[in-house]
């Protein structure tokens, strides 16, 4: 579909005309921010194309936002700060529970923007929204959840109270892989606990984060505590360097959340930083070889590889080894590739011509460093000729000590390598820089037990493939896949989202007026 570029009142001022724009061949030219209550052109001269990365279609054009349009978000969302703290936790979550409807009500059309955008198929995008609404409504129990504790008499008529307060304005960095779900690990408990917030999309995706941000304009927030600005690396870095900015969340790749936590501390902001990941599986000879499969399939293959939770590194134990690679090469061959529009895909493309080329180099390069290419997924035959397709792929015999073992593909590409025991196996788990996720493949309550208590990773499977935390449980990371100490999700975030404070308090009976 070529965009007309056409700009249209309605398409500004009604988001849902948009998608029939859409349809129509009819569409802005430029992504607009969000500020202080209104959609607001970026002062940006660059602006990059957001391409539909299966059929090689503009959708539309991002702005990359100079640090003069983040310093007009911050200063929106300051002056927004004082009133939304003080809006009773009780109408602030009413909020919540009109945006929980409205994502229900658009559920299918936010589906098909991040299958558009991102590449994903619709069924992986559906359930990405599912996991964004579930954060919603986890972050609108916000009355109980920022509950402080006490202690009455710590001594003689003294007590001790800790309350939770917000902190001000909090940022989210984004990166492309959930354009849906990711924002959702933070913000609604940012503004729930009293915080204001501004989204930093990536400049790769931001489709999917403007369709929400038209409902929560429909939502009537007060201007300035929900703001967008679109862009790339100036506008984070204005974000980490901006003093009005107090908190800062970002998911991407470990070497930007390295960055992203270094300045952002370097400012005395609060962080929180999750990076890239390898999510090693381990598959011990007394797993059921046909439902690992299954599961290790979808995870490694599922969004082409590009969850952070794929896994794209199997280690198989003893006589496991031969059934299982067997059993996945038949697996990855039948995989489905192509537009995750039509009917029957299994898989969608990666998510830029320069991702697929590096993709495909990294292959190229184990192929070098020894590894057989078992099932090669490199230039499929896909109807879209302009999409960055690769198809899943399979590297055998790669050695363990080669760079390509030690990197982060991030593309449908699962190697598989052989130990000799489970103790060999989280060996080789807690060796690498990343500790994102791990699973087993085991019928052995012991095996599973030593597995969770040895691994040295954030999130653990056993017997699960993609171990994604509800919005429950915090979504949590070690070594380089997380910097920083309170999570997203759940109870953490609200921990993330306030600050503590502590009040020791007397009241002699001589200084209280008698009545
Ligand atoms: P990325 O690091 O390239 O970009 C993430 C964000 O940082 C974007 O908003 C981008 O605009 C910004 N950015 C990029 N380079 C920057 C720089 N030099 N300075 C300042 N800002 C910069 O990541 P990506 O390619 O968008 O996302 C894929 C990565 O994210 C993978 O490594 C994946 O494992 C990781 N990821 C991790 C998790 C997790 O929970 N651990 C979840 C999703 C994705």
């Amino acid at each position: 579909m070529e965009c007309a570029r056409v700009y249209t009142a309605v398409a500004r001022f009604n988001h849902w005309s948009r998608a029939a724009a859409w349809s129509a061949g009819v569409c802005e030219a430029t992504v607009q921010n969000y500020v202080e209550g209104a959609w607001r052109p970026s002062s940006a001269t660059e602006t990059l194309p957001v391409v539909n990365p299966a059929t090689g279609e503009e959708l539309e054009r991002v702005p990359l936002s100079p640090a003069a349009d983040v310093d007009h978000a911050a200063q929106a969302a300051a002056r927004a700060y004082p009133a939304w703290r003080r809006v009773p936790v009780t109408d602030r979550v009413q909020y919540l529970f009109k945006l929980k409807a409205l994502l229900e009500e658009h559920f299918e059309d936010l589906a098909r923007t991040i299958t558009m955008e991102a590449g994903k198929t619709l069924t992986e995008s559906r359930g990405e929204m599912r996991r964004a609404i579930e954060n919603v409504e986890v972050a609108a129990a916000a009355p109980i959840l920022i509950q402080g504790y006490n202690s009455e008499d710590i001594a003689a008529g003294i007590d001790e109270i800790m309350i939770r307060q917000p902190l001000g304005v909090c940022a989210v960095i984004a990166p492309f892989n959930f354009p849906g779900m990711i924002p959702f690990w933070f913000f609604p408990y940012a503004i729930a606990a009293g915080n204001t917030s501004i989204i930093k999309p990536s400049e790769r995706v931001p489709l999917t984060m403007e369709k929400v941000f038209a409902l929560l304009d429909s939502l009537r927030l007060p201007p300035g505590v929900m703001n967008l600005v679109n862009g790339g690396r100036e506008a984070v870095d204005a974000i980490l360097d901006h003093p009005l900015i107090r908190a800062v969340s970002f998911v991407g790749s470990s070497a930007t959340a390295l960055h992203v936590y270094s300045r952002a501390a370097a400012h005395g902001k609060r962080v929180q930083c999750q990076g890239g990941a390898k999510n090693p599986v381990v598959i011990l000879p007394d797993a059921d070889v046909a439902s690992a499969t299954d599961i290790v399939a979808d995870s490694a293959f599922g969004c082409a590889g590009q969850r952070c939770l794929a896994s794209s590194f199997a280690i198989t134990v003893g006589e496991a080894s031969r059934p299982f690679a067997d059993a996945m090469q038949a697996r990855a061959r039948a995989r489905v590739t192509g537009y995750g529009l039509d009917d029957g895909v299994q898989m969608g493309p990666v998510i830029t011509p320069e991702s697929r080329a590096r993709v495909e180099q990294l292959i190229d390069k184990a192929a070098r460093e020894g590894a057989t290419v078992t099932v090669d997924g490199r230039h499929p035959d896909v109807k879209y000729k302009k999409g960055n397709f690769v198809a899943p792929t399979i590297l055998e015999d790669l050695p363990l000590t080669s760079d390509v073992a030690a990197t982060e593909i991030f593309g449908p590409v699962l190697s598989i390598h052989r130990v000799d025991d489970i103790d060999a196996a989280i060996n080789v788990v807690n060796s690498g820089r990343y500790g994102n996720q791990a699973s087993l493949f085991t019928s052995s309550g012991a095996s599973a037990r030593k597995f969770r208590y040895e691994a040295e990773v954030g999130n653990v499977g056993i017997n699960v493939g993609v171990a994604a935390p509800m919005a429950f449980f915090p979504f949590s990371g070690a070594r380089e896949s997380f910097f920083g100490d309170l999570h997203g999700q759940g109870r953490d975030a609200f921990e993330f989202f306030t600050q503590q404070k502590v009040v020791v308090e007397r009241w002699p009976k001589a200084w209280s007026r008698k009545f």
